[in-house]
Formats: structure tokens, C-alpha cells, sequence
């Protein structure tokens, strides 16, 4: 998900009763070496998952939040080998602390120059929005009033300081490449709809796949300026054919093989 471009740019009032978060982030630990991480304290919108895959020679890191905090330092007793890391596109959500993984940044050439040039005019707050966009969102049964964040990550935080950081990626993928991790291998899968780099991580030796945007467990968005939907019923079409064990999406929690099939039904039916 991405909320667009907010209009204007007034922090606004909508800080000002925001507590200090113990925990910026959030985990859990999943099967077959998977952690997932979380930001509680950012909007239901743009709370997105990132996941650390454990390797033998080398970890995967997918998609790096809001860049509120620092994701490195919170990982760091998490890492013990190279970390390779890969967006599943480039919007807010989940490219903030891409610029900390800067050494290998991997993701599809649609939209590196998103993460080379991100939006500077970006806010942590829904006071900029319009009232067109804040509708629509509002629709979504999204809530838009006040801030993104319901907490402050400490105490000296200024949301009017928050920018996404440029970042240079290292790899740009196509789909059918791989990213190997020594003792496993996951596929990309180019899947626009969403946006025109999204991409899934298919893992066929155990049937897990990481779906970015374009599956999970929520309102699939496909009315973004950069959406495409006919593209994503494309990518839908495609991705029915998977034999799914478990699905790691961008958004929510993980699910299985019966969830996946009515999800992607479900958008597909939609059209
Ligand atoms: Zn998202
Ligand atoms: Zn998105």
C-alpha cells in the first residue's frame, strides 16, 4: 500500500500527544527460518512487513518499513552473515531503511528510480492530505485523522525531520532470476499490478512465498497513480498456478495455501 503525495506540508498539532514507543519494532519468528518485523506504532495503511530469511551463506532481508528507526541497528543481533536485500517495490512503506542495506540492494528496474530519487515531500502526518484522497482512503476503512505514527520512537524524534533516504541498488533483477542464499534459492517473480516493479519471491522447494503488495491478507490496491490493473490480473493469473505452503505478504499476517487461492479469487472476480 502507499497513501500518494500528500499536498501540503504542515506537521500540524498531530504530534503533540504522541507517546514514546518502548519498541519501534515488532516480531515473530516463523517456520523454515523466517522472522517476521513489523512497526506497531505506524497506521494500519503503511504497517508493513519485512522478513528475515535465514540462508547458510548468506541471510534475506525483505522490504525495510518506514525508515522511523533504524532497521539496521535493531537487526544487528540478528545478523551473522552478509545480509542481501531486496525490495518488493519502492513505495514508502517499504523502503525507509533501504539506504541501510545500501551494499546489496536488489530490486526490479521499474522502479529504481523511486528508491534513487524518492519523494521529498513525504510527511509522517495525514494533515497534508486532500480532502479527495483522504476520502477515498476513508472508503478503504482506512482511519486518516492525526498522525501516521500513534507513537514516537523517542523522545528527541521530530517527525518534521522523517525523509526516505536515496538509496543506489546494486542488482536490478528481471523475473526468473534468483537469489541464492547457499543452502536455498528463491525466484523472482515479476508481478506488476500494484506497480510496475513488484515482485514475489517464490521458493519452490518449500512452496513459500514472499508477495510484497501483490498478495496479502487485505485490500489488494490497485488504483494508485502507478497501478495497472489489468496487469495485475495478469500477475494473478499467474500466480494461481503455485502451489503455495505458506504466503508472506507485504501487509498483515501470513497465511496458507486455502486463504491464498480465495485471495487472489477474490481479485480476480473483482474485474
Ligand atoms: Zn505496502
Ligand atoms: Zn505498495
Amino acid at each position: 500500500m502507499q497513501p500518494g503525495t500528500p499536498s501540503g506540508s504542515i506537521p500540524g498539532p498531530a504530534f503533540g500527544r504522541l507517546p514514546t514507543a518502548d519498541n519501534w519494532f515488532a516480531i515473530e519468528w516463523l517456520p523454515l527460518g523466517v522472522l517476521r518485523i513489523w512497526e506497531p506504532h505506524v497506521s494500519r495503511l503503511l504497517r508493513a512487513n519485512m522478513f528475515l530469511v535465514r540462508g547458510r551463506d548468506r541471510d534475506l532481508l525483505v522490504d525495510a518499513g518506514m525508515g522511523v528507526c533504524s532497521l539496521r541497528r535493531f537487526l544487528d543481533p540478528f545478523l551473522d552473515k552478509p545480509v542481501v536485500h531486496v525490495l518488493s517495490h519502492a513505495h514508502v512503506d517499504h523502503i525507509g531503511s533501504a539506504h541501510e542495506f545500501a551494499g546489496d540492494l536488489v530490486m526490479h528496474a521499474a522502479e529504481a528510480d523511486v528508491m534513487r530519487n524518492p519523494p521529498d515531500d513525504l510527511e509522517l502526518s495525514f494533515d497534508g492530505y486532500s480532502a479527495e484522497k483522504k476520502d477515498r482512503l476513508r472508503q478503504s476503512g482506512f482511519d486518516v485523522s492525526g498522525a501516521l505514527i500513534a507513537a514516537l520512537p523517542g523522545p528527541a524524534f521530530d517527525p518534521a525531520s522523517w525523509r526516505i533516504v536515496a538509496a543506489d541498488p546494486t542488482r536490478l533483477v528481471a523475473d526468473g532470476d534468483k537469489i541464492d542464499l547457499g543452502d536455498r534459492c528463491f525466484e523472482v517473480l515479476h508481478t506488476p499490478g500494484h506497480s510496475p516493479g513488484s515482485i514475489c519471491l517464490w521458493e519452490a522447494d518449500t512452496g513459500m512465498l514472499i508477495g510484497g503488495d501483490t498478495i496479502y491478507d487485505g485490500l489488494l490496491i490497485d488504483t494508485l497513480p502507478d497501478s495497472d490493473p489489468a496487469a495485475y490480473a495478469v500477475s494473478m493469473r499467474r500466480l494461481k498456478q503455485l502451489e503455495v505452503s505458506t504466503v508472506h505478504g507485504g501487509h498483515r499476517e501470513s497465511f496458507g495455501l486455502e486463504k491464498y487461492r480465495f485471495l487472489v479469487d477474490q481479485y480476480l472476480s473483482s474485474k
